[in-house]
């Protein structure tokens, strides 16, 4: 069986896997797995509501995540583009300054942000893909893709 790391990051300790306080710091293991697991499945629900067209639905999934892991920067930026789709541009642009107070840069965010404060922008099926787009594919690269084959057989003839 594996070691169950104690997760606080300053403690770290691999534990027994039975454990169920940290033997250095404490920390109740077995309820922080529980939770761990049951913020994934709302996660999950968030991005298939998302996926589903229904943002706020999936928005109310993913502000039950960063209400209990408010470093999640996924379910947080998520949450921004779900405000956004559901016409919550405020909403939206309070979560995308705190994703980027805790990762200055992140592209997603940044785009996000501009989104929130740029007025009547519409960006509705955009943002939606957006949202529901994290580890999916673009279909920008199928795009690219496809005229690269089409130049290719082009030059061929
Ligand atoms: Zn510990």
């Amino acid at each position: 069986m594996n070691a169950l790391r104690c997760p606080l990051v300053p403690c770290s300790r691999e534990n027994d896997p039975t454990a169920t306080n940290c033997s250095k710091c404490g920390t109740p293991l077995r309820q922080h797995a529980r939770l761990s697991s049951h913020a994934a499945r709302l996660f999950n629900r968030g991005l298939e509501a998302a996926r589903a067209g229904q943002a706020v639905e999936a928005a109310e999934q993913f502000a039950a995540v960063v209400l209990w892991h408010p470093r999640d920067l996924d379910a947080r930026v998520a949450l921004g583009w779900c405000h956004l789709s559901a016409g919550h541009p405020d909403d939206a642009r309070r979560q995308f300054e705190i994703a980027l107070q805790q990762s200055p840069g992140l592209a997603l965010a940044v785009r996000g942000l501009a989104s929130a404060v740029a007025p009547r922008r519409s960006a509705r099926s955009a943002d939606r893909t957006d949202a529901a787009g994290a580890g999916r594919r673009k279909p920008r690269g199928k795009a690219k893709k496809r005229m690269a084959r089409e130049r290719r057989r082009g030059r061929r003839r």
